[in-house]
């Protein structure tokens, strides 16, 4: 038996701290640098949504997957440059890291031509951090229209927090932007805070090493 229904518990009893049930936090497995044989474990104990940051990494490990379960639901979470954008539209269902106008135009283009309706969220960089991917917060509100009247269905807003700092204030300002842009969705919560996460409002939560060990590299 894996950690999933461990975590599961916990972001039962995080939810439900808010008033909000299981249901409104879809926890994201992410299996980036896991082989193919540790999603295929967790799909057979009912986890169908996972996460990978990278497209080749992604495209080595889940055409097969992905066919042998049509349920399955793949999210990209990680940085993705515009020249990726047509293999990322062809095998992600959802990309949660738009962050530029250029990416989204290349983006509704790529879904056009494959005739593929992907859902999007815009990564914010919540912390302003220079070296961290997503829009500041002063261009989000652009953004998001720019997206829209590219013709990306934009459903919400995922944010990275700074590594040192309490994450808690950056899960309810993005809250807070999601609300104000009338967005539902927020994908935020890691293995180390998703608890505070669903406790504030995620309905996506991204967890990777608590659900499949650590990591080597990634
Ligand atoms: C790797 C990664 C995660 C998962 O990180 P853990 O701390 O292992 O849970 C979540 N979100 C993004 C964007 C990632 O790249």
């Amino acid at each position: 038996m894996s950690e999933l229904p461990d975590i599961q518990a916990r972001i039962t009893a995080a939810a439900a701290k808010a008033g909000r049930t299981a249901d409104d936090v879809r926890l994201v497995a992410v299996s980036k640098t896991k082989p193919a044989d540790a999603v295929s474990a967790l799909i057979a104990e009912g986890q169908l949504t996972f996460g990978e940051n990278r497209v080749q990494e992604a495209q080595e490990k889940f055409p097969d997957l992905k066919a042998a379960h049509p349920a399955l639901n793949l999210h990209l979470i990680g940085p993705l440059q515009t020249n990726k954008a047509k293999d990322a539209v062809a095998l992600f269902d959802v990309i949660q890291s738009v962050d530029r106008p250029k990416l989204a135009d290349h983006l509704a283009r790529a879904q056009e031509a494959a005739e593929r309706a992907l859902t999007y969220m815009i990564q914010v960089n919540t912390g302003a951090e220079p070296q961290k991917a997503g829009v500041c917060v002063e261009d989000l509100p652009e953004l998001y229209r720019h997206c829209r009247d590219a013709g990306l269905n934009v459903t919400g807003l995922m944010c990275i927090p700074p590594a040192d700092r309490v994450s808690s204030p950056h899960f309810a300002f993005m809250g807070k932007l999601a609300d104000e842009l009338g967005l539902p969705h927020r994908s935020m919560g890691m293995s180390s805070d998703f608890e505070a996460a669903a406790e504030l409002g995620a309905t996506h939560v991204r967890v990777g090493s608590a659900l499949f060990g650590a990591r080597n590299y990634g």
